[in-house]
């Protein structure tokens, strides 16, 4: 995390350990959510693996799953907010123009609910707001082995580590409990927050 420069992602107190706002009702999560993630991720984000990270914001967490992955590996960021994926092109190219030229980072709009097949399995798929449920249609996006770091639950959520066996099969734990936005449809978003 200290290889990507938080202030290139946040203009309102970037190294405070607190989500701030993004505009169009989005927050880049606190820092030490975006650490307990890359943690919990980072066997699957060795150098040339292959990453999804669904709600991708300010770009941020993104940049950093970029970073560990290197040159030869692929991280791709969904947004469905169109003005976020563009702020999160404009904060990578601040320091990194070279990664999105290259391929090594790519933001794509749509709504990442349904994850981007396109260019999965991934090794690894990080999810910043809280789907309802077990994401089976995410979970089927996964490489065998993989994992996924997911907040799951409406009043209550907590985050879900779903691990993907060599053999294909799916094992869950429970882990910490949390606060995310939910994962919303664009025009909601757009119209009342979250
Ligand atoms: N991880 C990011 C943003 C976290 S906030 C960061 O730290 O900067 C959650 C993000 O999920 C918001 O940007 C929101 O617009 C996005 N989001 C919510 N529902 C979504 C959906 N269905 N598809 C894609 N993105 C979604």
């Amino acid at each position: 995390m200290t290889a990507i420069d938080r202030g290139d992602y946040s203009r309102s107190y970037p190294y405070e350990d607190s989500p701030q706002s993004i505009g169009w009702g989005a927050t880049i999560s606190a820092p030490h959510m975006h650490a307990y993630a890359l943690e919990k991720l980072r066997d699957y984000l060795k150098p040339g693996m292959r990453a999804l990270d669904i709600g991708s914001g300010s770009g941020y967490l993104t940049a950093c799953m970029a970073h560990m992955v290197g040159a030869e590996g692929l991280v791709v960021g969904i947004e469905h907010i169109r003005e976020l994926v563009e702020l999160s092109e404009r904060n990578v190219a601040k320091q990194h123009a070279d990664w999105l030229t290259a391929g090594r980072i790519k933001f794509v709009t749509g709504d990442g609910r349904k994850g981007f097949p396109e260019d999965g399995p991934y090794d690894c798929i990080h999810v910043g707001a809280a789907a309802p449920k077990k994401p089976t249609e995410l979970l089927d996006q996964l490489k065998a082995p993989g994992r996924m770091f997911i907040p799951v639950g409406s009043m209550s959520q907590h985050i879900m580590i779903y691990d993907k066996e060599p053999d294909g099969t799916v094992h869950e734990k429970k882990w910490l409990g949390v606060q995310y936005v939910p994962l919303t449809n664009e025009d909601e978003q757009r119209e009342y927050g979250f």
